[in-house]
């Protein structure tokens, strides 16, 4: 089959590489000539683990091409899907959807044949409707179901492991209105029954609603545990025993338990605000939601608090080596990172940052001021009153703490994601501090 992929960021380029790599014949576009540019040359513009061999195999096997022109891309081909970024607006924390309708408008000038308009992005009920009204606006001359359909079909991979989340996802959803799409939907993902995927074919409503519903569930998850971390601290008990505990119960699983500095990243942050906006403009609002909100923006604002604290209750001309500044292991993305707040106010308070991330520093540095970025964790912790590990990279599981006690100024160390043995590390002369462990 033949598919146009609008936006090439995280989703669109892993979707659009993994559409090829399944053998159909895929362009992916973008406005962003740069980043059009790079990829031509073979330059992956995101660090994802596997992307860049994934991309030059099927570039060089005549499936996968990027261009900037849309209008080039969109004739003749089965499906275009709109992967654009919607972002939190500013003000209202509503998504977004500018990008997606002018994405939108562009496809209808463009349309040519019988085509699936598909929505990746995330985007909230009643918008594939209202991309259908833009198609039709643009194009009087188009009847949806007829010569057109606008489908829905929600991403869920995560960053760092994209291209696995993408080939052998645990479900993938369809919302769409009408068989043709359906068969047109069905025909892309066929290589997943292979894997005996699931493929949950839906209302269109009911479909964006599942992905807001889905992020939600687990950014509470995350709040949840990190709420008890905080009991666990007032009661003397270990919140990765209570994890242990509580995760066994198949009722309740494992994952998305591990205490830390709160949620960050790309779309837990926007996409459970879009939803309380969603929620409280139909009436019907989603109160734990809510407070989810709340809490893990009061709680990305407190760990600078936690740091200063340990350090002895002042931050002014001390030296403070931050280890991990992305949202999360294995990817470059900076989006809504902890570190930003975190950084920003152990500024305030006068420290001065030392940093590391084996990814991430490009993008930090769009986004952070005054900060002096370090080769590795070693550097960074040179001279420093205190190290925050902040990411759980691998590179900081296994640091040697009696190197590390030499070289810092004061041997303090802040886990914000328990990666170390609170007695292990006691035992190695440091003053050390993690997230719900007495
Ligand atoms: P991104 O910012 O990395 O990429 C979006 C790209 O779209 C940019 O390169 C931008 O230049 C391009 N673009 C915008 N308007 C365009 C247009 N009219 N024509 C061509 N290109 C255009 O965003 P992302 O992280 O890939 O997210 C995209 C969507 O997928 C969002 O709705 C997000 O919520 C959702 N999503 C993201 C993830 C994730 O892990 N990043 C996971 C699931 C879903």
């Amino acid at each position: 089959m033949r598919v146009a992929m609008i936006g090439t960021g995280y989703v669109g380029l892993v979707s659009g590489a993994c559409f090829s790599d399944f053998g159909h014949e895929v362009v992916c576009v973008d406005k962003d000539r740069g980043k059009i540019d790079r990829l031509l040359d073979g330059v992956m513009p995101i660090y994802e683990p596997g992307l860049d061999s994934l991309v030059a195999s099927n570039v060089e096997a005549g499936r996968l091409s990027f261009i900037t022109d849309l209008k080039e891309a969109v004739p003749g081909v089965d499906a275009v899907f709109i992967a654009v970024g919607t972002p939190s607006r500013r003000g209202d924390g509503h998504a977004d959807l500018s990008y997606v309708y002018a994405a939108a408008e562009e496809i209808a000038h463009a349309l040519d044949g019988y085509t699936v308009i598909v929505t990746k992005s995330t985007v909230p009920v009643g918008t594939g409707a209202e991309v259908e009204k833009v198609i039709m606006k643009a194009r009087p001359d188009l009847k949806p179901g007829v010569d057109f359909s606008v489908a829905s079909n929600p991403e869920f991979l995560r960053e760092g492991a994209a291209i696995s989340d993408f080939k052998r996802p645990d479900r993938v959803v369809v919302g769409t209105e009408d068989e043709r799409s359906r068969e047109v939907m069905a025909e892309l993902y066929r290589p997943l029954y292979l894997n005996e995927t699931p493929m949950v074919f839906t209302s269109r409503a009911t479909s964006e609603l599942i992905k807001y519903a889905a992020n939600a569930l687990l950014a509470t998850k995350i709040t949840f545990i990190n709420e008890m971390a905080d009991l666990c601290e007032k009661v003397g008990a270990d919140v990765q025993q209570v994890a242990k505990g509580i995760g066994l119960d198949n009722r309740i699983g494992k994952k998305f338990l591990h205490a830390g500095p709160g949620y960050g990243g790309s779309c837990f942050p926007k996409d459970t605000l879009a939803l309380t906006k969603t929620a409280h403009d139909y009436g019907s609002p989603v109160r734990i939601v809510d407070a989810v909100v709340e809490a893990n923006d009061k709680r990305k604002k407190s760990m600078a608090g936690r740091i200063i604290e340990t350090m002895g209750g002042s931050a002014e001309g001390k030296t403070v080596a931050i280890l991990g500044l992305t949202f999360k292991p294995n990817t470059d993305d900076m989006r809504d990172s902890p570190s930003i707040d975190i950084i920003n106010m152990l500024q305030d308070a006068g420290a001065r940052i030392r940093a590391h991330d084996p990814e991430g520093i490009e993008e930090a540095k769009k986004v952070l001021k005054d900060v002096t970025y370090c080769d590795g964790p070693y550097h960074a912790i040179e001279g420093a009153d205190a190290a925050v590990i902040v990411t759980e990279w691998d590179a900081y599981r296994a640091l040697d703490l009696s190197r590390m006690k030499e070289m810092m100024k004061e041997p303090v160390l802040v886990d914000l994601r328990n990666v170390y043995r609170p007695e292990k590390v006691r035992e190695a002369g440091f003053t050390y501090r993690s997230i719900g462990r007495a």
